[in-house]
């Protein structure tokens, strides 16, 4: 028997809240704490934690690009499961509000801060930092 190649696998996308996307893609790029990830149908057994960031997929040869927050991912031969704390497409990102997160965190960060205060202050930077990137990536 011929042996026939999965040509997608199965994205799912949650959040708390929602969920954010669902269906058949051809490929899969994701930041985690070890860098960026690539993923294509049939790949290994894995789970990892996702960082904030851009993350993109392809459907029908079409990128599409969205901004995920801190989460994990479960992934398979056939399907990319992402829980993350929130989802956002480039739309969906007010960018007034990414810069004023960045100007607090910012602030924050030149001053006196406790061990768990800075790491908040970091994250908080890096969720704003990757907002104002996704917010210039346009889907479709
Ligand atoms: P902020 O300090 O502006 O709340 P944050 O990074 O702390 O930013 P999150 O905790 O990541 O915010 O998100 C809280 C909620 O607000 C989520 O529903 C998220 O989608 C939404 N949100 C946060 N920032 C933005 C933004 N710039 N544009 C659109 N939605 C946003």
């Amino acid at each position: 028997m011929a042996n026939v190649e999965a040509k997608t696998t199965y994205l799912v996308i949650r959040t708390p809240e929602k969920s954010f996307y669902e269906g058949p893609v051809e490929e899969v790029l994701l930041e985690t704490p070890e860098g960026q990830i690539g993923i294509l149908p049939g790949h290994m057994v894995m789970a990892a934690a996702v960082t904030a960031g851009s993350m993109s997929f392809k459907v029908k040869g079409k990128w599409l690009n969205a901004f995920l927050s801190e989460g994990f991912v479960e992934i398979d031969q056939y399907k990319v499961a992402i829980l993350a704390d929130t989802a956002e497409w480039p739309e969906e990102i007010d960018v007034n509000r990414a810069r004023r997160a960045e100007e607090r965190a910012r602030e924050r960060l030149q001053g006196q801060l406790s061990h768990e205060e800075y790491i908040r202050s970091r994250a908080a930077l890096q969720r704003a930092f990757a907002r104002l990137k996704v917010s210039n990536m346009k889907n479709g």
